[in-house]
C-alpha cells in the first residue's frame, strides 16, 4: 500500500476572507493535485496578516507532505507571503541577486524606474529556490521546511496556473511515484440522503479501501468513489470493485454514472424503446417540458406539453371536468391522473406526465400544505400516481425542481419496468 501524499492548500488575501473574491485557485489546484495522485485534505484561507499567515504555514508544514500557497507575492505592503514564509521557516530574508537583476531588466525594458516596493520581490527566505514567472513580476518560491515542501505561487489565476503547470506539476509527478487516483460517481434518486448513507455506511468508513462520499442536490444523491493505486490499472481495479458493490446495494436507485442528468438517462431509455411522451403541467409551469427538451435530440420522444395553470385551462385544453376539479380539488391524485391521461391521449403519446401541487409560498392549507405535489404517469393501460411532500421552507424553486425530478424518475422506473419502489 502506498503512503498517500498529503497536500494542504493555503489561499492568502483579505479580499478572499472578506468574501469579495471567490477562491477559485484552491479548487483548481485541488483538482490538479488529485490528478497527479495527491490527497488534499485541508484548504485554509487567511487574510493579509503576517503572523496569521506564518501560523497556518507552520501548521501545514507539520501535517502535510506538500503545501501550496497562492497570493501575497506582489510588491505592495499587503503582500506578506515572503515575510510570513521566512518567519515560519525561521530563516532571514536575503536578496536573491538573479531575481533582482531580472526585475531591473523588466523595468528597463518598459523604460520605467523600478519602484522601491518592487525590490521586496527580490528578497527570499534563505535557502529558497526561486520559480520563474514568465507572465508577471512576482517570482514563485519553493522552500523546504523539515520534510515538507512549500510552494508559494502568485495569486493572479493565470500566473498561478502557468507556474503550476510549468514547474510544480512536473516535480510533483515525479514525487507521487506514479501513484494515480481514479474516481467514479453513481447518481441515485428515490431515497433520502441519510437512509441511502446507511445502506453503504460500511463502505464510507475511512481507511478501508477506496474513499466513498455522498453529496445531494434537488433530491439527487451522488455517490463518489475515489481509489488510489500505483498505476491507473491498479487504481481502476480498486474503484471498479467498490463500484460493483455499490451497484449491487443501490440497484435501480442508480439512474446514471458520472455526471448524467435524470432527463438524459430518461432520454436514452425513451430513444432505445422508441417511446414518446407528452406533459400536462400545473405547478411546474413548463419546467418539466423544459427539462425533457434540454437534451439534444429530444424531438425523438417529446411530442408536446400543456401548461394548464388555471382550472379553466385544465377544462378547456384538456377536457378535465369541472365536477372532478370541484370534488377533489385541482391539487389531488385524481386530477393529476386525469391530466396525465388527457395529455397522453390528445397527443397520442406512449406516456402522459402530469404535475399539480402547491409550490408556495402562499396558497397552502392545513389539509393541502405548501410543498404538496401530485405527479402522475399514464400509459394506454394504466396510470400511476405519487404524492410528494417537500419541506415548504426549501422554497418554490426547490419544490418545482424536485417535483420534476420525481416524475422523471417515476417515468424511468416505468421504462425499466420497476415501479415497485416509492419515488
Ligand atoms: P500581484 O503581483 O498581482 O499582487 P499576488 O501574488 O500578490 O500578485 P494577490 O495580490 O494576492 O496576488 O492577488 C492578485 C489578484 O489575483 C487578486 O486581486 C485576485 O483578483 C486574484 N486572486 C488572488 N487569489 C485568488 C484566489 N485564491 N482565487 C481567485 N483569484 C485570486
Ligand atoms: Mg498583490
Amino acid at each position: 500500500m502506498l503512503h498517500p501524499v498529503q497536500a494542504h492548500i493555503i489561499s492568502i488575501g483579505t479580499e478572499l476572507t472578506a468574501g469579495l473574491t471567490v477562491d477559485t485557485n484552491a479548487a483548481w489546484l485541488a483538482k490538479r493535485l488529485a490528478a497527479v495522485g495527491f490527497v488534499v485534505d485541508r484548504h485554509v484561507t487567511v487574510s493579509d496578516n503576517q503572523p496569521a499567515i506564518s501560523d497556518v504555514i507552520i501548521s501545514a508544514a507539520a501535517h502535510a507532505d506538500i503545501v501550496l500557497i497562492t497570493g501575497g507575492l506582489g510588491p505592495t505592503a499587503d503582500d506578506l507571503t515572503r515575510e510570513a514564509l521566512a518567519g515560519a521557516a525561521e530563516r532571514p530574508l536575503v536578496l536573491h541577486r538573479p531575481s533582482f537583476d531580472q526585475l531591473s531588466a523588466y523595468f528597463q525594458k518598459i523604460e520605467r524606474a523600478m519602484p522601491d516596493t518592487n525590490r521586496r520581490q527580490a528578497y527570499m527566505p534563505e535557502g529558497a529556490d526561486v520559480i520563474d514567472n514568465a507572465r508577471g513580476t512576482a517570482p514563485g518560491i519553493r522552500l523546504q521546511i523539515g520534510s515538507t515542501t512549500v510552494f508559494a505561487l502568485p495569486g493572479v489565476p493565470s500566473e498561478m496556473r502557468a507556474m503550476f503547470r510549468e514547474t510544480v506539476e512536473p516535480e510533483l509527478r515525479g514525487r507521487s511515484a506514479g501513484s494515480v487516483i481514479v474516481t467514479g460517481t453513481l447518481r441515485c434518486f428515490g431515497m433520502g440522503e441519510a437512509r441511502l448513507g446507511e445502506m453503504i455506511e460500511d463502505l464510507m468508513t475511512p481507511g478501508c479501501g477506496p474513499l466513498v462520499g455522498v453529496t445531494a442536490a434537488d433530491a439527487i444523491i451522488s455517490v463518489h468513489v475515489t481509489a488510489r493505486g500505483a498505476n491507473s490499472l491498479e487504481a481502476s481495479a480498486a474503484a471498479d470493485d467498490t463500484l460493483a458493490v455499490l451497484r449491487d446495494r443501490l440497484g435501480s436507485l442508480i439512474f446514471a454514472e458520472k455526471n448524467e442528468t435524470l432527463q438524459q438517462a430518461v432520454a436514452t431509455l425513451l430513444i432505445e424503446r422508441k417511446n414518446t411522451v407528452a406533459t400536462a403541467e400545473s405547478c411546474t409551469g413548463g419546467l418539466l417540458a423544459k427539462k425533457l427538451t434540454d437534451v439534444p435530440g429530444s424531438s425523438a420522444y417529446f411530442l408536446g406539453g400543456f401548461v394548464t395553470y388555471a382550472d379553466e385551462a385544465k377544462t378547456s385544453q384538456l377536457g378535465i371536468s369541472p365536477e372532478a376539479i370541484a370534488q377533489h380539488g385541482a391539487v389531488s391524485e385524481e386530477v393529476a391522473a386525469l391530466l396525465a391521461e388527457a395529455c397522453r391521449s390528445r397527443l397520442n403519446a406512449d406516456f402522459g406526465l402530469a404535475t399539480t401541487g402547491i409550490a408556495g409560498p402562499t396558497g397552502g392549507s392545513a389539509e393541502k400544505p405548501v410543498g404538496l405535489v401530485y405527479i402522475a404517469v399514464a400509459t394506454k393501460t394504466e396510470t400511476v400516481t405519487r404524492r410528494l411532500l417537500t419541506n415548504a421552507e426549501l422554497g418554490r424553486d426547490v419544490i418545482r425542481q424536485r417535483s420534476c425530478n420525481a416524475i422523471l424518475n417515476l417515468l424511468r422506473r416505468h421504462l425499466i419496468s420497476d415501479v415497485s419502489q416509492r419515488v
